[in-house]
C-alpha cells in the first residue's frame, strides 16, 4: 500500500487535522449547545491511546499541525498525557500542536500544555461583560477564563481570541473586546456565526454578517489589509491605532473553500471531510478492527476521494433550518 500524502480529487493537499478528544463542555454556549444535551456514552468515544494512534496515522500521511478541540478538550480527564505523546511527536513529522478551548480549566493546564510543546492556543470569548456572558453561556464562568488567560500568559503561550459575531449579544462591544485584546498582545479573529444544528434560538435573529461588523469598526479605527495568509479561512487586517491584529473569518459572506487543507475528525472517530456537509467516515471501525495500519490507511485513501469542493452554508431569512443536524460540537470548531 502506498502511504501518499493525503490529497483530495481536487488537488488540494491535506496537511492539517482538527481533533476532537471529547463532545462534553463544561459551558452551553446558546448557539453551539441546547440547554440539556445528551452526551455519549464512554464506550463510543476514542480512548487517549486510539486518538495518539489516529494522530499518527495522520502525521504519517503528512499532517504537519493538529488541533485538539471538542466539546471543552480540557475537561476530558488525562488530556495531559495525550498532548504529551503528540508533543513527542514536534520535530518528527509534525511542525504544530495547538487546541482551541474555551479556558475555563486553562489555569490548571497552561504551564503542562507548554512543557509538551504547545506554542500558540486559540480561546474562545464572546463577551467580557459577567451579566452577557451568563446570558449566553449559560454559565458564570467569566473570571475563571479571564483567569485561564492570564495564567496562558505566564506560561508563555501565544493567545488568539475568537469572537463569534452576534448582533444582540455583542456587537456594540466588539470594539472594545478588540482594545482588551490588542492590549495584552492578543490577536482578536470575528466568526460569523454557522448554521450548524438545531438550537433554541433563530440564528437569523443572532447571525451579523462581518461586512456590517467591518463597517462598525471602520467609523472608528484605520484598518489596514495586511498579507498574512496562514492557510486557513481568515482574513487579516491591522487596525492602524493599537497596531494590533484583526482576523475574519466569513464562511457565510465569503466562501473560503478554495485553499482548504484540513479535515476534521470527531471523538468517535468519524471523519468529516468539510465542516458544511454530513459525509464522513468511520475511522474508528478501522483502528479497532483487524489489520488497522492497513484499514485506516485505505479509510483515508477513500476520505480523500469524498472531500467535497465547498460548502453552501446560508442565513438567509427568518426561520433557515440549520444546514446540517450537526452541532459544532460534534465536529470540533
Ligand atoms: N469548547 C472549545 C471552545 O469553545 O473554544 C472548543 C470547541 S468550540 C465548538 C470551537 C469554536 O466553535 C468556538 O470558538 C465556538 O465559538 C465556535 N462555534 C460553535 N458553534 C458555532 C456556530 N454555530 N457558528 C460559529 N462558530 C461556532
Ligand atoms: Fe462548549 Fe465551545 Fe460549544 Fe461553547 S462553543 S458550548 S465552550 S464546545
Amino acid at each position: 500500500m502506498s502511504l501518499n500524502s493525503l490529497r483530495d480529487a481536487f488537488g488540494r493537499e491535506i496537511t492539517y487535522l482538527r481533533l476532537s478528544v471529547t463532545d462534553r463542555c463544561d459551558l452551553r454556549c446558546a448557539y453551539c449547545m441546547a440547554e440539556e444535551m445528551r452526551f455519549l456514552p464512554k464506550r463510543e468515544v476514542l480512548t487517549l491511546e486510539e486518538l495518539e494512534r489516529l494522530a499518527g496515522a495522520f502525521i504519517e500521511r503528512g499532517v504537519k499541525k493538529i488541533r485538539i478541540t471538542g466539546g471543552e478538550p480540557l475537561v476530558r480527564r488525562d488530556v495531559m498525557t495525550l498532548f504529551g505523546k503528540l508533543g513527542s511527536r514536534l520535530g518528527r513529522g509534525l511542525d504544530e500542536l495547538t487546541l482551541t478551548t474555551n479556558g475555563t480549566q486553562l489555569a490548571r493546564h497552561a504551564k503542562d500544555l507548554k512543557a509538551a510543546g504547545v506554542e500558540r492556543i486559540n480561546i474562545s470569548l464572546d463577551t467580557l461583560d459577567d451579566e452577557k456572558f451568563r446570558k449566553l453561556t449559560r454559565r458564570n464562568a467569566l473570571s475563571q477564563v479571564l483567569a485561564g488567560i492570564e495564567a496562558a500568559q505566564e506560561a508563555g503561550l501565544k493567545i488568539k481570541i475568537n469572537t463569534v459575531a452576534l448582533k444582540d449579544l455583542n456587537r456594540a462591544e466588539l470594539p472594545s473586546m478588540i482594545e482588551w485584546a490588542h492590549g495584552r498582545g492578543m490577536e482578536l479573529t470575528l466568526i460569523e456565526i454557522m448554521p450548524l444544528g438545531e438550537i433554541e434560538e433563530d440564528r437569523f435573529d443572532q447571525y451579523l454578517p462581518l461586512s456590517e461588523a467591518m463597517s462598525d469598526l471602520e467609523t472608528r479605527w484605520t484598518l489596514e489589509g495586511i498579507d498574512k495568509r496562514t492557510g486557513g479561512p481568515a482574513r487579516y487586517m491591522r487596525v492602524a491605532e493599537t497596531g494590533g491584529v484583526i482576523g475574519f473569518i466569513t464562511p457565510l459572506t465569503n466562501n473560503f473553500c478554495a485553499g482548504c487543507n484540513r479535515v476534521r475528525v470527531t471523538c468517535t472517530g468519524q471523519i468529516y471531510m468539510c465542516l458544511g456537509h454530513s459525509d464522513r467516515l468511520d475511522l474508528r471501525a478501522a483502528l479497532r478492527g483487524d489489520n488497522p495500519h492497513e484499514a485506516l490507511n485505505a479509510a483515508l485513501d477513500q476520505a480523500m476521494l469524498k472531500k467535497p469542493e465547498r460548502h453552501h452554508f446560508e442565513i438567509a431569512e427568518p426561520g433557515t433550518a440549520p444546514a446540517l443536524d450537526r452541532h459544532m460540537s460534534v465536529t470540533g470548531g
